[in-house]
Protein backbone atom coordinates (compact mmCIF):
# COMPACT_ATOMS: atom_id res chain seq x y z
CA UNK A 1 0.00 0.00 0.00
CA UNK A 2 1.07 3.46 -0.84
CA UNK A 3 -1.15 5.99 -0.93
CA UNK A 4 -3.25 6.79 2.09
CA UNK A 5 -6.63 7.32 1.76
CA UNK A 6 -6.88 10.72 1.52
CA UNK A 7 -10.78 11.23 1.22
CA UNK A 8 -12.31 9.37 3.89
CA UNK A 9 -12.66 12.35 6.40
CA UNK A 10 -14.29 14.25 4.30
CA UNK A 11 -16.65 11.36 3.55
CA UNK A 12 -17.15 10.56 7.77
CA UNK A 13 -17.95 14.22 7.42
CA UNK A 14 -20.82 13.62 4.80
CA UNK A 15 -21.88 10.30 6.34
CA UNK A 16 -22.50 12.00 9.86
CA UNK A 17 -23.77 15.61 7.88
CA UNK A 18 -26.71 12.58 6.02
CA UNK A 19 -27.03 10.80 9.28
CA UNK A 20 -28.03 13.75 10.97
CA UNK A 21 -30.55 15.16 8.40
CA UNK A 22 -33.76 14.11 9.82
CA UNK A 23 -33.22 15.99 12.83
CA UNK A 24 -31.43 19.60 10.82
CA UNK A 25 -34.84 22.03 11.01
CA UNK A 26 -32.80 23.97 8.06
CA UNK A 27 -33.24 20.64 5.73
CA UNK A 28 -37.05 19.46 6.76
CA UNK A 29 -37.45 18.30 3.13
CA UNK A 30 -33.96 15.82 2.83
CA UNK A 31 -35.02 13.00 0.65
CA UNK A 32 -35.02 10.01 2.99
CA UNK A 33 -32.34 7.14 2.18
CA UNK A 34 -34.29 4.43 1.00
CA UNK A 35 -32.36 0.83 0.57
CA UNK A 36 -32.12 -0.58 -2.89
CA UNK A 37 -34.01 -3.57 -3.17
CA UNK A 38 -34.15 -4.43 -6.48
CA UNK A 39 -33.61 -7.85 -7.67
CA UNK A 40 -30.11 -7.17 -8.46
CA UNK A 41 -29.36 -5.38 -5.18
CA UNK A 42 -31.15 -9.02 -3.74
CA UNK A 43 -28.74 -11.13 -5.21
CA UNK A 44 -26.10 -8.91 -3.84
CA UNK A 45 -27.29 -8.91 -0.33
CA UNK A 46 -27.27 -13.03 -0.40
CA UNK A 47 -24.13 -12.85 -2.10
CA UNK A 48 -23.00 -10.61 0.90
CA UNK A 49 -24.66 -13.32 2.93
CA UNK A 50 -22.92 -16.21 1.67
CA UNK A 51 -19.13 -14.85 1.92
CA UNK A 52 -20.01 -13.91 5.68
CA UNK A 53 -20.69 -17.59 6.54
CA UNK A 54 -17.85 -18.87 4.48
CA UNK A 55 -14.61 -19.51 4.94
CA UNK A 56 -13.07 -19.01 1.75
CA UNK A 57 -11.33 -16.05 2.24
CA UNK A 58 -9.37 -16.98 5.23
CA UNK A 59 -8.53 -20.56 3.45
CA UNK A 60 -7.08 -18.39 0.73
CA UNK A 61 -4.78 -16.40 2.77
CA UNK A 62 -3.78 -19.62 4.74
CA UNK A 63 -2.71 -20.99 1.60
CA UNK A 64 -0.57 -18.39 0.10
CA UNK A 65 0.93 -17.71 3.69
CA UNK A 66 2.01 -21.05 4.50
CA UNK A 67 2.26 -22.42 1.24
CA UNK A 68 4.28 -19.68 -0.40
CA UNK A 69 5.36 -17.43 2.19
CA UNK A 70 7.36 -13.98 1.89
CA UNK A 71 7.48 -13.34 -2.14
CA UNK A 72 9.29 -10.19 -3.10
CA UNK A 73 8.83 -9.30 -6.63
CA UNK A 74 11.63 -10.95 -8.87
CA UNK A 75 12.99 -13.28 -6.37
CA UNK A 76 12.02 -17.02 -7.21
CA UNK A 77 9.77 -16.88 -4.25
CA UNK A 78 7.76 -14.33 -6.38
CA UNK A 79 7.25 -17.17 -9.45
CA UNK A 80 6.25 -19.61 -6.47
CA UNK A 81 3.40 -17.35 -5.82
CA UNK A 82 2.45 -16.72 -9.22
CA UNK A 83 2.23 -20.83 -10.05
CA UNK A 84 0.22 -21.00 -6.61
CA UNK A 85 -2.35 -18.36 -8.10
CA UNK A 86 -2.53 -19.79 -11.39
CA UNK A 87 -2.95 -23.06 -9.53
CA UNK A 88 -5.50 -21.83 -7.00
CA UNK A 89 -7.63 -19.82 -9.95
CA UNK A 90 -7.74 -22.51 -11.94
CA UNK A 91 -9.20 -24.96 -9.38
CA UNK A 92 -11.72 -22.52 -8.72
CA UNK A 93 -13.23 -22.91 -11.43
CA UNK A 94 -13.47 -19.15 -12.82
CA UNK A 95 -14.14 -19.13 -16.79
CA UNK A 96 -10.44 -17.74 -17.49
CA UNK A 97 -7.20 -17.83 -15.79
CA UNK A 98 -4.47 -16.57 -17.42
CA UNK A 99 -0.75 -14.21 -16.49
CA UNK A 100 0.85 -11.39 -18.21
CA UNK A 101 4.53 -11.21 -18.21
CA UNK A 102 6.32 -8.15 -16.40
CA UNK A 103 9.38 -6.85 -16.48
CA UNK A 104 10.39 -6.12 -12.39
CA UNK A 105 13.40 -4.62 -10.94
CA UNK A 106 15.30 -7.45 -8.47
CA UNK A 107 16.90 -6.61 -5.10
CA UNK A 108 18.36 -8.23 -2.65
CA UNK A 109 17.57 -7.45 0.90
CA UNK A 110 21.18 -8.93 2.11
CA UNK A 111 22.29 -8.00 5.80
CA UNK A 112 21.98 -4.36 7.60
CA UNK A 113 23.71 -3.95 11.01
CA UNK A 114 23.56 -0.74 12.98
CA UNK A 115 25.06 0.21 16.54
CA UNK A 116 25.98 3.36 18.24
CA UNK A 117 29.38 4.37 18.67
CA UNK A 118 29.18 6.89 20.86
CA UNK A 119 28.29 8.13 23.24
CA UNK A 120 26.97 5.42 24.71
CA UNK A 121 27.44 1.67 22.86
CA UNK A 122 24.33 0.14 21.77
CA UNK A 123 23.46 -2.28 18.82
CA UNK A 124 20.37 -1.02 17.00
CA UNK A 125 17.36 -2.75 15.08
CA UNK A 126 17.64 -1.73 11.42
CA UNK A 127 16.18 -3.37 7.92
CA UNK A 128 17.40 -1.64 4.39
CA UNK A 129 15.09 -0.01 2.56
CA UNK A 130 13.77 -2.00 -0.43
CA UNK A 131 16.13 -0.59 -3.53
CA UNK A 132 19.53 0.82 -0.99
CA UNK A 133 22.58 -0.10 -2.11
CA UNK A 134 25.10 -1.17 0.37
CA UNK A 135 27.35 0.30 2.49
CA UNK A 136 30.85 -0.06 1.81
CA UNK A 137 32.32 -3.75 2.64
CA UNK A 138 33.60 -1.91 6.21
CA UNK A 139 30.69 -0.10 6.84
CA UNK A 140 29.82 3.49 7.66
CA UNK A 141 30.92 5.34 10.63
CA UNK A 142 29.35 8.96 10.94
CA UNK A 143 27.41 10.93 13.53
CA UNK A 144 23.60 11.46 13.12
CA UNK A 145 22.00 15.08 12.55
CA UNK A 146 18.45 14.84 13.40
CA UNK A 147 15.36 16.10 11.48
CA UNK A 148 11.69 16.07 12.35
CA UNK A 149 10.66 15.07 8.99
CA UNK A 150 11.50 15.38 5.24
CA UNK A 151 10.30 19.22 4.64
CA UNK A 152 12.80 20.03 7.58
CA UNK A 153 16.13 18.17 5.66
CA UNK A 154 14.79 19.85 2.70
CA UNK A 155 14.77 23.27 3.88
CA UNK A 156 17.81 22.69 5.96
CA UNK A 157 21.51 24.09 4.82
CA UNK A 158 23.85 21.64 3.32
CA UNK A 159 26.97 22.02 5.81
CA UNK A 160 24.87 20.79 8.45
CA UNK A 161 24.33 17.28 6.78
CA UNK A 162 27.51 17.22 4.69
CA UNK A 163 29.57 13.64 5.88
CA UNK A 164 26.70 12.58 8.38
CA UNK A 165 24.51 10.11 8.84
CA UNK A 166 21.02 11.54 8.45
CA UNK A 167 17.89 10.42 10.69
CA UNK A 168 14.46 11.48 9.76
CA UNK A 169 12.36 11.21 13.20
CA UNK A 170 8.68 11.45 11.93
CA UNK A 171 6.17 9.69 13.64
CA UNK A 172 3.16 7.69 12.36
CA UNK A 173 0.44 8.66 13.87
CA UNK A 174 -2.70 5.90 13.96
CA UNK A 175 -5.70 6.39 11.91
CA UNK A 176 -8.20 4.24 10.85
CA UNK A 177 -7.80 5.76 7.64
CA UNK A 178 -3.88 5.46 7.80
CA UNK A 179 -3.55 8.86 7.07
CA UNK A 180 -0.61 9.34 9.38
CA UNK A 181 1.56 6.84 6.85
CA UNK A 182 0.89 9.50 3.91
CA UNK A 183 2.13 12.15 6.42
CA UNK A 184 5.47 10.40 7.07
CA UNK A 185 6.09 7.83 4.39
CA UNK A 186 7.81 10.81 2.10
CA UNK A 187 10.91 10.86 4.45
CA UNK A 188 11.42 6.91 3.10
CA UNK A 189 10.52 7.19 -0.67
CA UNK A 190 12.53 10.61 -0.95
CA UNK A 191 14.71 11.00 1.88
CA UNK A 192 17.67 9.36 0.53
CA UNK A 193 17.53 12.01 -2.25
CA UNK A 194 17.11 15.00 -0.07
CA UNK A 195 19.75 13.79 1.95
CA UNK A 196 21.93 12.77 -0.58
CA UNK A 197 21.81 16.28 -2.20
CA UNK A 198 23.12 18.29 0.65
CA UNK A 199 26.26 15.82 1.05
CA UNK A 200 25.03 13.39 3.77
CA UNK A 201 26.62 9.21 3.84
CA UNK A 202 23.67 7.53 4.25
CA UNK A 203 20.01 8.02 5.72
CA UNK A 204 18.36 6.00 8.89
CA UNK A 205 15.16 6.64 9.16
CA UNK A 206 12.16 6.53 12.17
CA UNK A 207 10.50 3.65 11.07
CA UNK A 208 7.00 4.44 8.92
CA UNK A 209 4.89 2.75 11.47
CA UNK A 210 2.53 3.18 14.63
CA UNK A 211 3.76 0.41 16.77
CA UNK A 212 6.19 0.11 19.60
CA UNK A 213 8.06 -3.08 18.57
CA UNK A 214 11.42 -3.90 18.32
CA UNK A 215 11.91 -4.29 14.52
CA UNK A 216 11.96 -1.78 11.59
CA UNK A 217 9.46 -1.26 8.85
CA UNK A 218 10.84 -1.59 5.60
CA UNK A 219 9.90 -0.19 2.13
CA UNK A 220 10.39 1.13 -1.39
CA UNK A 221 12.96 4.11 -1.31
CA UNK A 222 14.48 5.84 -4.32
CA UNK A 223 17.08 7.11 -5.88
CA UNK A 224 17.64 9.82 -8.63
CA UNK A 225 19.46 10.45 -11.80
CA UNK A 226 22.04 12.67 -10.80
CA UNK A 227 21.86 12.80 -7.08
CA UNK A 228 24.71 10.12 -5.89
CA UNK A 229 23.42 7.18 -4.25
CA UNK A 230 24.08 6.30 -0.51
CA UNK A 231 22.51 3.60 1.46
CA UNK A 232 18.80 3.74 3.42
CA UNK A 233 17.83 1.79 6.51
CA UNK A 234 14.98 2.09 9.00
CA UNK A 235 15.50 1.41 12.67
CA UNK A 236 12.79 0.46 15.05
CA UNK A 237 10.25 3.37 16.61
CA UNK A 238 12.15 2.18 20.43
CA UNK A 239 15.33 2.46 19.09
CA UNK A 240 14.51 5.71 17.36
CA UNK A 241 13.27 6.83 20.75
CA UNK A 242 16.55 5.54 21.93
CA UNK A 243 18.82 7.61 19.82
CA UNK A 244 16.17 11.00 21.13
CA UNK A 245 17.56 9.96 24.56
CA UNK A 246 21.23 10.11 23.99
CA UNK A 247 20.55 13.35 22.20
CA UNK A 248 18.79 14.78 24.98
CA UNK A 249 22.54 14.00 26.96
CA UNK A 250 25.09 14.36 24.04
CA UNK A 251 24.32 16.68 20.90
CA UNK A 252 26.91 14.28 18.68
CA UNK A 253 26.10 10.70 18.58
CA UNK A 254 28.33 8.57 16.37
CA UNK A 255 26.54 5.77 13.99
CA UNK A 256 28.09 2.73 12.67
CA UNK A 257 25.79 1.23 9.67
CA UNK A 258 26.88 -2.02 7.59
CA UNK A 259 24.88 -3.21 4.81
CA UNK A 260 24.93 -5.60 1.96
CA UNK A 261 21.93 -4.92 -0.06
CA UNK A 262 22.06 -5.31 -3.56
CA UNK A 263 20.15 -4.31 -6.60
CA UNK A 264 20.41 -7.35 -9.18
CA UNK A 265 18.72 -5.64 -12.25
CA UNK A 266 15.61 -6.90 -14.16
CA UNK A 267 13.65 -9.95 -13.91
CA UNK A 268 10.37 -11.39 -14.79
CA UNK A 269 7.35 -11.85 -12.91
CA UNK A 270 3.57 -11.59 -14.26
CA UNK A 271 0.23 -10.37 -13.28
CA UNK A 272 -2.41 -13.36 -12.56
CA UNK A 273 -6.09 -12.70 -14.03
CA UNK A 274 -9.21 -14.57 -14.10
CA UNK A 275 -12.20 -13.84 -15.18
CA UNK A 276 -15.77 -14.37 -14.64
CA UNK A 277 -17.44 -14.08 -17.88
CA UNK A 278 -19.92 -11.51 -18.71
CA UNK A 279 -23.59 -13.19 -19.86
CA UNK A 280 -24.72 -9.94 -21.95
CA UNK A 281 -21.66 -7.27 -21.92
CA UNK A 282 -18.67 -9.72 -21.55
CA UNK A 283 -16.20 -7.01 -23.03
CA UNK A 284 -17.36 -4.66 -20.65
CA UNK A 285 -15.42 -4.99 -17.29
CA UNK A 286 -15.67 -4.50 -13.50
CA UNK A 287 -11.50 -4.82 -12.44
CA UNK A 288 -11.50 -6.18 -8.84
CA UNK A 289 -7.59 -5.95 -7.48
CA UNK A 290 -5.25 -6.53 -5.04
CA UNK A 291 -0.73 -7.09 -5.08
CA UNK A 292 0.26 -10.68 -5.22
CA UNK A 293 4.27 -9.45 -4.15
CA UNK A 294 5.03 -9.14 -0.53
CA UNK A 295 7.85 -8.00 1.12
CA UNK A 296 10.15 -10.66 2.31
CA UNK A 297 10.58 -10.15 5.51
CA UNK A 298 6.82 -11.30 7.03
CA UNK A 299 4.17 -13.61 4.85
CA UNK A 300 2.65 -10.94 3.30
CA UNK A 301 -0.81 -12.12 4.79
CA UNK A 302 -1.81 -8.08 5.61
CA UNK A 303 -0.01 -7.01 2.75
CA UNK A 304 -1.43 -8.10 0.73
CA UNK A 305 -2.39 -12.08 1.01
CA UNK A 306 -5.81 -10.64 2.60
CA UNK A 307 -6.57 -8.49 -0.27
CA UNK A 308 -5.56 -11.47 -2.76
CA UNK A 309 -8.31 -13.49 -0.48
CA UNK A 310 -10.87 -10.58 -0.40
CA UNK A 311 -11.28 -9.91 -4.23
CA UNK A 312 -10.98 -13.64 -5.55
CA UNK A 313 -13.93 -14.57 -3.20
CA UNK A 314 -15.74 -12.28 -4.24
CA UNK A 315 -15.31 -13.16 -7.68
CA UNK A 316 -15.82 -17.22 -6.51
CA UNK A 317 -19.19 -16.36 -5.26
CA UNK A 318 -20.01 -13.94 -8.51
CA UNK A 319 -18.88 -17.33 -10.50
CA UNK A 320 -20.78 -19.78 -9.08
CA UNK A 321 -24.34 -17.92 -9.24
CA UNK A 322 -26.96 -19.83 -11.35
CA UNK A 323 -26.75 -16.72 -14.03
CA UNK A 324 -23.83 -14.63 -14.77
CA UNK A 325 -23.86 -10.98 -14.17
CA UNK A 326 -23.91 -8.64 -17.47
CA UNK A 327 -20.56 -7.53 -17.79
CA UNK A 328 -16.84 -9.55 -16.70
CA UNK A 329 -15.82 -9.49 -13.61
CA UNK A 330 -11.64 -9.51 -13.50
CA UNK A 331 -9.64 -10.10 -11.05
CA UNK A 332 -6.17 -8.86 -11.48
CA UNK A 333 -3.77 -10.13 -8.91
CA UNK A 334 -0.44 -7.45 -9.90
CA UNK A 335 3.05 -7.96 -9.69
CA UNK A 336 5.31 -6.30 -8.03
CA UNK A 337 3.36 -3.02 -6.55
CA UNK A 338 5.46 -2.87 -3.68
CA UNK A 339 8.65 -1.56 -5.86
CA UNK A 340 6.19 0.82 -7.12
CA UNK A 341 3.42 -0.39 -8.78
CA UNK A 342 5.21 -1.46 -12.03
CA UNK A 343 2.96 -4.23 -12.88
CA UNK A 344 0.04 -2.25 -12.71
CA UNK A 345 1.90 0.10 -14.88
CA UNK A 346 2.71 -2.89 -16.93
CA UNK A 347 -1.39 -3.64 -17.03
CA UNK A 348 -2.51 -0.65 -18.04
CA UNK A 349 -0.01 0.25 -21.43
CA UNK A 350 -1.06 -3.75 -22.25
CA UNK A 351 -4.28 -3.22 -21.90
CA UNK A 352 -4.60 0.58 -23.39
CA UNK A 353 -6.98 -0.32 -25.91
CA UNK A 354 -9.55 -1.97 -24.13
CA UNK A 355 -9.72 0.81 -21.05
CA UNK A 356 -12.75 2.55 -22.43
CA UNK A 357 -14.33 -0.97 -21.76
CA UNK A 358 -13.21 -0.94 -18.43
CA UNK A 359 -16.94 0.38 -16.52
CA UNK A 360 -14.84 0.68 -13.02
CA UNK A 361 -12.26 -0.77 -10.75
CA UNK A 362 -11.28 -1.16 -7.24
CA UNK A 363 -8.37 -2.82 -5.17
CA UNK A 364 -7.97 -4.21 -1.99
CA UNK A 365 -4.54 -3.28 -0.50
CA UNK A 366 -5.11 -2.20 3.33
CA UNK A 367 -5.44 -5.33 5.43
CA UNK A 368 -7.80 -7.46 6.72
CA UNK A 369 -10.92 -5.15 7.36
CA UNK A 370 -13.76 -4.89 7.50
CA UNK A 371 -14.47 -2.47 4.94
CA UNK A 372 -16.46 0.53 6.87
CA UNK A 373 -17.05 2.86 3.69
CA UNK A 374 -17.18 3.25 0.04
CA UNK A 375 -16.03 5.63 -1.93
CA UNK A 376 -16.31 6.17 -5.76
CA UNK A 377 -15.15 7.97 -8.36
CA UNK A 378 -17.49 8.37 -11.12
CA UNK A 379 -19.18 10.78 -13.39
CA UNK A 380 -20.41 13.50 -10.81
CA UNK A 381 -23.67 14.10 -13.05
CA UNK A 382 -24.82 10.25 -11.84
CA UNK A 383 -23.43 9.79 -8.79
CA UNK A 384 -26.04 10.21 -6.72
CA UNK A 385 -27.82 7.23 -8.55
CA UNK A 386 -24.75 5.04 -8.15
CA UNK A 387 -25.36 5.75 -4.03
CA UNK A 388 -28.49 4.72 -4.18
CA UNK A 389 -27.91 1.37 -6.29
CA UNK A 390 -24.84 1.01 -3.68
CA UNK A 391 -27.47 1.70 -0.56
CA UNK A 392 -28.23 -2.04 0.47
CA UNK A 393 -24.09 -2.28 1.39
CA UNK A 394 -25.13 -0.75 4.40
CA UNK A 395 -26.33 -3.58 5.99
CA UNK A 396 -23.59 -5.16 5.92
CA UNK A 397 -21.83 -2.30 8.02
CA UNK A 398 -20.79 0.04 4.76
CA UNK A 399 -21.52 3.54 4.79
CA UNK A 400 -21.77 5.06 1.41
CA UNK A 401 -18.97 7.83 1.47
CA UNK A 402 -17.85 10.26 -1.39
CA UNK A 403 -17.09 11.28 -4.80
CA UNK A 404 -13.32 11.55 -4.32
CA UNK A 405 -11.92 7.95 -4.76
CA UNK A 406 -8.11 7.03 -5.55
CA UNK A 407 -8.93 3.37 -5.90
CA UNK A 408 -6.21 2.01 -4.32
CA UNK A 409 -2.42 1.99 -5.11
CA UNK A 410 -2.31 -0.17 -8.64
CA UNK A 411 -5.92 0.92 -9.82
CA UNK A 412 -5.20 5.04 -8.90
CA UNK A 413 -3.72 5.46 -12.21
CA UNK A 414 -6.45 4.34 -13.93
CA UNK A 415 -8.64 7.93 -13.25
CA UNK A 416 -6.29 9.66 -15.44
CA UNK A 417 -6.67 7.13 -18.20
CA UNK A 418 -10.89 8.59 -17.93
CA UNK A 419 -11.70 4.72 -15.83
CA UNK A 420 -13.83 5.17 -12.86
CA UNK A 421 -12.90 3.90 -9.76
CA UNK A 422 -14.13 2.90 -6.06
CA UNK A 423 -12.37 2.57 -2.76
CA UNK A 424 -13.70 0.21 -0.31
CA UNK A 425 -12.64 1.55 2.59
CA UNK A 426 -11.28 -0.69 5.24
CA UNK A 427 -10.40 -0.08 8.90
CA UNK A 428 -6.56 0.66 8.98
CA UNK A 429 -6.48 1.19 12.52
CA UNK A 430 -3.55 -1.28 13.52
CA UNK A 431 -2.82 -1.89 9.52
CA UNK A 432 0.61 0.24 10.28
CA UNK A 433 1.63 -1.79 13.31
CA UNK A 434 2.61 -4.71 10.99
CA UNK A 435 2.97 -3.28 7.79
CA UNK A 436 6.37 -4.33 5.86
CA UNK A 437 7.82 -6.04 8.88
CA UNK A 438 8.34 -9.81 10.01
CA UNK A 439 5.25 -9.11 11.96
CA UNK A 440 3.24 -9.19 9.28
CA UNK A 441 1.97 -12.74 9.66
CA UNK A 442 -1.36 -14.48 9.53
CA UNK A 443 -2.48 -14.53 13.43
CA UNK A 444 -2.98 -10.80 12.64
CA UNK A 445 -6.12 -11.76 10.31
CA UNK A 446 -9.66 -12.17 12.14
CA UNK A 447 -11.64 -14.49 9.76
CA UNK A 448 -14.59 -12.53 10.26
CA UNK A 449 -13.36 -9.19 9.22
CA UNK A 450 -11.94 -10.55 6.26
CA UNK A 451 -15.14 -12.19 5.47
CA UNK A 452 -17.12 -9.12 5.63
CA UNK A 453 -14.47 -7.78 3.58
CA UNK A 454 -14.93 -10.04 0.76
CA UNK A 455 -18.47 -9.67 1.09
CA UNK A 456 -18.67 -5.67 0.66
CA UNK A 457 -16.48 -6.97 -2.42
CA UNK A 458 -18.60 -8.99 -4.04
CA UNK A 459 -22.11 -6.61 -3.61
CA UNK A 460 -19.87 -3.86 -4.93
CA UNK A 461 -18.40 -5.94 -8.19
CA UNK A 462 -21.73 -7.72 -8.88
CA UNK A 463 -24.09 -4.59 -8.47
CA UNK A 464 -21.22 -2.85 -10.82
CA UNK A 465 -21.67 -5.68 -13.38
CA UNK A 466 -25.15 -4.92 -13.59
CA UNK A 467 -25.32 -1.47 -13.39
CA UNK A 468 -27.33 0.27 -16.35
CA UNK A 469 -25.70 3.93 -14.66
CA UNK A 470 -23.19 5.93 -17.28
CA UNK A 471 -19.90 6.11 -14.85
CA UNK A 472 -18.01 8.71 -16.99
CA UNK A 473 -17.03 11.35 -17.93
CA UNK A 474 -14.70 11.82 -14.71
CA UNK A 475 -14.24 14.72 -13.30
CA UNK A 476 -11.70 17.17 -14.62
CA UNK A 477 -8.04 15.85 -14.27
CA UNK A 478 -7.09 18.58 -11.64
CA UNK A 479 -9.47 16.71 -9.57
CA UNK A 480 -8.19 13.11 -9.89
CA UNK A 481 -5.33 11.80 -7.11
ZN1 LIG B 1 0.28 -3.56 -0.25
Amino acid sequence: MKHYQTASLVGAIFVALVGCQNILPTQPSAPKVVINNSDDAQISQQLAKQALSSRLSYDIVESLTVEVGPRLSGTEKDIVAVEWAMEKLWLMGFDKVYKESVQVPAWSRGTAYASVVSPYEQPLVVTALGGSIATPVNGIQAPIVRFESLEELTNASPGRIEGKIVFIDHKTERHITGKGYGESVGGRSRGAIAAAEKGAVAIVIRSIGTDHDRMAHTGMMRYQEGVPKIPAAAMSNPDADLINAMLKRDPKVVLSLNMTSENQGIATSYNVIAEVTGSSKPDEIVLIGAHLDSWDEGTGAIDDGAGVAIVTTAAKLIQDLPQKPARTIRVVLFAAEEVGIVGAKAYAEQHADELDKHYIAAESDFGAGPVYQIDFNVNPATYERVKQEHSAMTLFGVEIGNNDASGGPDVSILPALGVPVASLRQDGTDYFDYHHTPNDTLDKIDPKKLAQSAAAYAQFAYMMAQSEIDLRPLKQKEQQH
